[in-house]
């Protein structure tokens, strides 16, 4: 063993995704994960800073990992991810003093560059960690049933409110080669489900010779032996296109599922976001869908008290998510973040307010969502199972349109498909009975 190391990830899937490939480098040259910190020789926190709360938290944690290190001087600590941009290095510095490596979002090779360089590990080869990135990570390797694979990095988009474009770049696709060849290792590690993800994953290939699409891409995974599952995530209304939705339709292995951001029903509000659609258009894309998949599953993204959201711009969001009963909401509070162009604009919905539309939201978000999983009470569900939790006693699984489904059951069911009868639904999860 060449020592230990620690990832502590927040954040979206992306970080998980850049989690995993930086702790398989790791452990290509010898290090062995250890559950806290505190303890590691290399500390990593991949962070998030989306939202004022996650960064937070993250600042927390460095600033306690800073107290460790006075007492064990040789300990690493990087950080990663959205909290470190080009220009916020240096200022990042001069606050934590502690940190040796500042690596922007998928930027692990800085790390493992500083390492190789440092006299305790100069002993060890670049080339050990070249197979490292189709490897999943030992903490991984007994369970993991679903991986990320990013295929296109960073977002070209710049939504009024979002810090993604400064933090992560321009976007632009991964070769498909190189995803084949993820995909193809992570399925004969005993991945049973990949997640494809990109901040405007249906934009994949528009930097890639004629006819590299998204829709080719599915269709291209879907022939990995081992693979039972495809999901792609996240969807951009602009982007998604019959051609994306009629190839979901015809490949078996690709779930019925699409995770489409409307954000908010107002115009006006949609404008001064720069979502780059109207309500309309959006309700015209979820019509597409459904006259192609009339049973899709679709998970949208919705943000409550963005500035100059009045009542009735956010009763058109309440409407909207009336009228389309979409399967899953996450409801964000607007949260300004520096550097973004609503940074400028006054933050005028007050907190309370922001919480009362939230709350408001929400209800009708669980009655829709409790109105359609009660719809399968009684009937039969597909569930890939994902892990088994010790403390309830119970696994728990996720059906192909996305629905959490606990059951209990005897025997090893972790990675099969498994059909369920469903008897109770509520309106995040449900439980059912092994058939
Ligand atoms: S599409 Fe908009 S919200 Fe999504 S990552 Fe890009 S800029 Fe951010």
């Amino acid at each position: 063993m060449t020592g230990t190391y620690h990832i502590w990830t927040i954040g979206c899937q992306m970080n998980e995704a850049d989690s995993r490939h930086l702790a398989s480098q790791l452990e290509a040259l010898g290090f062995v994960e250890t559950r806290k910190a505190d303890d590691a020789d290399i500390a990593v926190l991949n962070t998030c800073v989306v939202r004022q709360q996650p960064e937070d938290k993250a600042v927390r944690k460095l600033t306690g990992l800073g107290g460790v290190k006075k007492s064990r001087p040789g300990m690493i600590i990087a950080l990663m991810g959205c909290m470190v941009g080009k220009r916020e290095a240096e200022g990042l510095l001069k606050t934590f003093p502690f940190v040796d490596v500042f690596m922007a979002p998928s930027q692990t090779d800085c790390l493992i560059d500083f390492i190789l360089r440092h006299d305790a590990y100069s002993h060890l080869d670049r080339a050990q960690t070249e197979l490292a990135d189709y490897r999943l990570p030992a903490v991984n390797r007994d369970k993991a049933v679903t991986a990320f694979v990013p295929i296109t990095l960073g977002c070209s988009h710049a939504c009024s409110y979002c810090i993604i474009p400064y933090r992560r770049g321009p976007d632009r696709s991964r070769k498909p080669d190189e995803i084949l060849g993820e995909v193809r290792a992570l399925a004969e590690q005993g991945v049973k489900e990949v997640n494809l993800l990109g901040q405007i994953v249906d934009r994949y290939g528009f930097d890639l010779e004629e006819g590299i699409n998204l829709a080719w891409l599915l269709k291209e995974v879907a022939k990995t032996e081992g693979l039972l599952r495809i999901r792609f995530l996240t969807s951009h209304p602009a982007y998604m296109d019959d051609e994306l939705i009629r190839a979901v339709a015809e490949t078996d292995k690709v779930c019925p599922y699409f995770e489409i951001p409307f954000q908010a029903g107002s115009d006006r509000i949609l404008k001064s976001m720069r979502r780059g659609y109207t309500q309309a258009e959006y309700r015209q894309i979820i019509s597409n869908i459904r006259s192609i998949l009339p049973d899709a599953s679709i998970n949208t993204d919705v943000i409550v008290g963005y500035p100059g959201e009045t009542e009735a711009d956010f009763l058109e969001t309440v409407k909207l998510t009336e009228d389309l009963r979409l399967d899953m909401h996450h409801i964000a509070k607007y949260s300004p973040r520096p550097r973004t162009l609503s940074f400028k604009m006054k933050d005028d919905v007050s907190a309370e307010e922001k919480e009362r539309r939230r709350v408001l939201l929400d209800e009708v978000v669980r009655r829709i969502n409790v109105e359609k999983n009660e719809g399968l009470l009684g009937q039969t569900v597909e569930v890939l199972v994902e892990e088994f939790q010790e403390k309830k006693n119970r696994w728990r699984g996720r059906t192909s349109h996305n629905k959490l489904v606990f059951f209990e059951a005897e025997g090893d069911c972790l990675g099969k498909l498994m059909n369920i009868k469903i008897d109770w639904a509520g309106p995040f999860s449900m439980i059912g009975t092994a058939e």
